[in-house]
């Protein structure tokens, strides 16, 4: 290790100069901002071309050796090994497959919980752990961490499955009682590993988060953690650079497997389609486009809640008067898309003006970006937003068309790349496998609105049954991953539900902390 990138953050605030360590543990900056790397490393055309023979795993580390993570090379291969391993169903990881010409579906939902938080989660915990190691051999830090996770169903699975048995961490997720699919809940009260714990709190989404989040904000019980368990607490949340680092080598990859393949002649550009809600997957996109990769467009798809689309159509971020709308595609139901600070930072390289909007949206709902920002995001980004009938409607259709069954959140995505496609060949990014949503899938395949009601026989099936009933309708193009089939098998593990609020919180983690 000889040269390390240090980071600061989007508002300013942290003058420490971190390590990539550093920034995965910390997770958020003192002060609110998001760390940024101090620089991007760049990559010629024929450095990326060079990843065509290269397994997936060589990929993300010579991505993690070029930004100079403060982890030596031969040490971050063999965690790349590990993150990108057999637990996929595909060796490929991230494969890019040509549906229709011109239009090639990049698949970010082979890994072990079929959605595309599993790009980011299999291999952040390894950083996360080996960071924590390190600081406990250098006598800097004495602590293990606990991870808290408040989940509306899939990014629970996603991280239990990553910090699964990762020394040094510990991880214990929430999920609203009343809110999640019967599919969701088995996969994570089945869940393996010797330090997860799962709990459902009465109540819906906020009131879970609001109950972590009381937990979080609590001092006399991270007292009570750090000195009777050595334990600190952490959220591993979208926003860690941890996780956003390993969704740019996805995109490097993607180019030099569109050019092996023939969809794209070397050094033309591309234009990348994305289903949007934390901002973290496209803003992955546009590091790899600074760093060299040739893309053309970074094109946003928004569903019904279009906050997104609507500030790349007009330069105003406005959730002041915005109903939360409940859609097909729940993983970008999102109003805030807290990736968004960090685009706005890097287009602006502007601290003060960053912080400036972000207490404006706290304080009023809303801010509007000066000309010139507006003007770089226009030549970086369009957008456009789906209907949840349309994007039903579009699951159909590529079906009938294509023979290829689209998730509602790909769905988004590829009706959004139809309509603003030019000339470039448009990779759709997939986020989750289509059995993960399976009763909208079966809605579109039956051609019921999504706000229509389901019959009674269809209603009283267990999430696995209905997706045998999708395999039935969609026989050549629709296999449920394994994993999936086998969950009204499977011993659950996790019973526990709790109160509301922070006392049901931490009286959930006390007794998870106490079992044998
Ligand atoms: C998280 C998620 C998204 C949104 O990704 P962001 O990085 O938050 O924009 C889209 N689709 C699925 C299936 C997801 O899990």
């Amino acid at each position: 290790m000889n040269h390390v990138t240090t980071y600061h953050d989007t508002r300013g605030a942290d003058g420490s100069h971190p390590t990539f360590s550093d920034v995965v543990i910390a997770g958020i900056a003192p002060g609110g901002g998001l760390y940024v790397p101090d620089a991007l490393p760049s990559l010629t055309l024929d450095e990326i071309l060079a990843y065509t023979p290269w397994p997936y795993w060589q990929r993300a580390a010579d991505i993690f050796v070029r930004f100079d993570v403060d982890v030596d090379a031969e040490r971050i291969g063999a965690l790349m090994r590990d993150a990108y391993g057999s637990q996929w169903s595909d060796p490929r990881i991230a494969p890019v497959t040509e549906v229709v010409a011109g239009t090639h579906v990049l698949e970010l939902w082979h890994g072990p919980t079929s959605a595309f938080k599993d790009m980011a989660l299999q291999c952040m915990p390894l950083f996360f752990s080996e960071a924590i190691a390190a600081k406990q051999a250098a006598g800097t830090l004495a602590e293990d961490f606990l991870v808290l996770v408040a989940t509306s169903g899939d990014t629970g699975k996603a991280a239990l499955d990553g910090f699964a048995d990762r020394h040094h961490t510990g991880i214990v997720v929430f999920y609203p009682a009343e809110g999640v699919s019967d599919i969701q809940r088995k996969q994570m009260v089945t869940q393996r590993g010797e330090n997860v714990g799962v709990f459902g709190v009465r109540g819906n989404f906020d009131d879970c988060q609001n109950a972590v989040k009381a937990a979080f904000g609590d001092e006399a019980f991270a007292r009570e953690l750090r000195e009777g368990h050595r334990l600190l607490l952490s959220s591993a949340n979208s926003i860690n650079w941890g996780r956003l680092l390993p969704q740019i080598a996805y995109y490097v990859s993607a180019y030099a497997d569109l050019v092996a393949s023939g969809g794209v002649a070397p050094g033309r550009p591309m234009d990348v389609c994305v289903p949007t809600g934390n901002f973290g997957n496209i803003l992955g996109a546009y590091y790899a486009k600074r760093m060299g990769v040739p893309i053309g467009r970074l094109i946003c798809a928004s569903n019904e809640n279009k906050v997104l689309a609507d500030f790349i159509a007009t330069g105003v971020y406005d959730i002041s008067e915005r109903d939360f709308v409940t859609t097909p595609s729940p993983s970008m139901d999102i109003l805030i898309s807290s990736n968004l600070e960090r685009q706005l930072y890097e287009l602006t390289r502007d601290p003060a003006r960053t912080a400036e909007w972000m207490a404006s949206l706290r304080a009023d709902g809303r801010f509007t970006v000066n000309r010139e920002t507006f003007h770089h995001v226009r030549e970086h980004f369009a957008a456009d937003s789906v209907t949840n009938d349309e994007s039903l409607a579009c699951i159909r259709r590529v079906w009938d068309e294509h023979g290829y069954l689209l998730d509602p959140h790909s769905a988004v995505a590829w009706e959004v790349a139809e309509r603003l496609r030019g000339e470039n060949p448009v990779l759709v990014v997939s986020t989750a496998h289509w059995a993960k949503f399976g009763t909208d899938v079966y809605r579109a395949l039956r051609g019921v609105e999504h706000a229509a009601e389901l019959p009674a026989e269809v209603v009283s099936l267990s999430g696995v049954e209905l997706l045998a009933e999708v395999e039935r309708m969609a026989p050549a193009g629709a296999c449920v991953p394994r994993a999936l089939a086998e969950l009204d098998e499977a011993a659950e593990r996790f019973t526990g539900v709790v109160d509301a609020g922070k006392g049901g919180v931490e009286g959930a983690i006390r007794e998870w902390l106490a079992r044998d």
